[in-house]
């Protein structure tokens, strides 16, 4: 899956530290959700520290990149050489569009974000994809939600806080289930209506507060399908950066031999599907990818 990036070990703890020349700036623009990089041919880069301050990495002169790049968190290619550390940064001065110019005429430019579902490397796609998360949490709190203030950054930990009221904005994650529903040999597979994406996906909702998350699985199984489950069992979680989300994992039998009732709001399509008939996948980015191509295996 996408956050699947060993040998390569993924650091979020909160440790801020100043740009070093070869870290990685990224650029978000949210009126479209794109992200600043270059694709040659599905292979993905994004700015480096020192293509955007020059002078400063160069001879010590200029704009001190500390005052405009925000830490995010690091990546370290191989437990035994952890001094070969990189580190990645968000473009925190204003907006990116005008700021990342002098990037986009060399050979830079805003891709939609969506772009990492199915670039290479695979770090630096969820890199993309963690930073955009963060970025997003950081651009809507700006300003204190109780009192309007603008926030300002903790020092001690990774939240925004507000010098007027004290209010503490922690980052947020919305829970999300997956469920792959199950009838024997069968698996439900849907399409969703009016999204942009249309490929096969499995039944799927966000958690609502009060909720254990066997329950959601419960009532989006209800709502989506109108069908009744059993055996509920954890599978596995995936942080999608793409949406705020961490997705749970579940698959389920199905109880009883009711017919599919399908929410047209919803989805477009809702079928069972043998393991035989589904395309096997390589090497799936997704967890929903991953669960459907673990049943046609017989792995679950
Ligand atoms: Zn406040």
């Amino acid at each position: 899956m996408i956050q699947d990036i060993a040998p390569e070990i993924f650091h979020n703890e909160f440790t801020p530290k100043p740009p070093q020349a070869e870290d990685i700036l990224f650029f978000f623009r949210d009126r479209d959700r794109a992200v600043l990089l270059r694709d040659r041919d599905g292979r993905i880069s994004f700015p480096l520290c020192r293509e955007v301050f020059p002078d400063w990495f160069s001879q010590k002169a200029g704009t001190d990149p500390a005052d405009r790049c925000r830490y995010l968190f690091s990546i370290t290619p191989d437990p035994a050489k952890p001094e070969e550390v990189r580190s990645f940064f968000l473009w925190s001065a204003g907006a990116a569009e005008e700021n990342a110019a002098a990037l986009v005429s060399d050979g830079c430019e805003f891709a939609p974000i969506r772009t990492l579902r199915r670039g290479v490397p695979r770090d630096l796609c969820f890199a993309g994809t963690t930073a955009y998360h963060l970025y997003v949490w950081y651009d809507l709190n700006r300003y204190c939600g109780r009192c309007g203030h603008p926030t300002v950054l903790s020092e001690k930990e990774r939240a925004l806080i507000c010098p007027d009221c004290g209010n503490t904005i922690y980052p947020r994650i919305v829970p999300a289930v997956i469920v792959g529903l199950t009838d024997g040999d069968r698996i439900l597979m849907t399409r969703y209506a009016g999204r942009g994406y249309k490929g096969h996906a499995l039944i799927a909702g966000f958690c609502e507060i009060g909720e254990r998350a066997e329950e959601t699985v419960r009532r989006e199984v209800m709502e989506e399908v109108g069908l009744n489950v059993v055996n509920i069992r954890y599978f596995d979680s995936q942080p999608w950066g793409f949406e705020s989300d961490l997705l749970l994992g579940y698959y389920a039998d199905v109880k009883g031999d009711s017919p599919i009732r399908m929410d047209e709001n919803e989805l477009s399509e809702a079928a069972w599907v043998s393991r035989e008939e589904i395309e096997p996948e390589e090497a799936p980015i997704s967890l929903t990818a991953t669960m459907i191509e673990a049943f046609r295996r017989g792995e679950v």
